[in-house]
């Protein structure tokens, strides 16, 4: 007889059976794949929202705006160009003129303060880019935050209380 040591059509149907449902389950677990990738994406941004909410400054944490004027206000607290104002101060809309801390024009929509020092000197600031100012102020001379660092830049010698 001339019996072939090659596959019979049943063992060829079954092959290709399987080859079929192989061929099947990689194209679900692709899709399944696809779909848990959208899903590790959403999770990512749940996970990195979560940690900013609860470590505001922690490592991957975005500075909000807010962080950002305080820096700003920082820097410019340091190198003089911002003041600690004299009382006198008053706020009304902007001018148009360019604010101390961000350096963006004061529109005539945003509230503006004006500043005044000692000298006369006299800058205007957006109401957010002075709350960042005033807290600069703060935190430089140990008031307000009862976790301000002890290794404030100047210790204060008023602080004999
Ligand atoms: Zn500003």
């Amino acid at each position: 007889m001339g019996v072939v040591r090659g596959v019979s059509p049943d063992e060829r149907a079954a092959t290709a059976d399987r080859l079929s449902r192989t061929l099947d389950r990689l194209s679900r677990s692709r899709e399944s794949l696809q779909n848990n990738r959208v899903l590790v994406a959403a999770s990512d941004y749940r996970l990195a929202t979560s940690r900013r909410l609860l470590n505001p400054t922690g490592p991957g944490a975005v500075p909000s705006r807010d962080d950002q004027l305080r820096v700003l206000a920082r820097g410019r607290l340091a190198s003089g160009v911002l003041f600690a104002p004299r009382v006198a101060m008053w706020a009304g809309f902007g001018s148009g003129l360019p604010c101390a801390v961000c350096e963006e024009a004061v529109g005539p929509l945003d509230a503006e303060y004006v500043l005044r020092a000692w000298n006369a000197t006299q800058l205007v600031a957006h109401f957010h880019c002075y709350v960042a100012w005033r807290a600069e102020l703060d935190a430089l001379h140990g008031v307000g935050s009862p976790s301000a660092p002890a290794s404030a830049p100047h210790p204060s010698p008023d602080r004999e209380d």
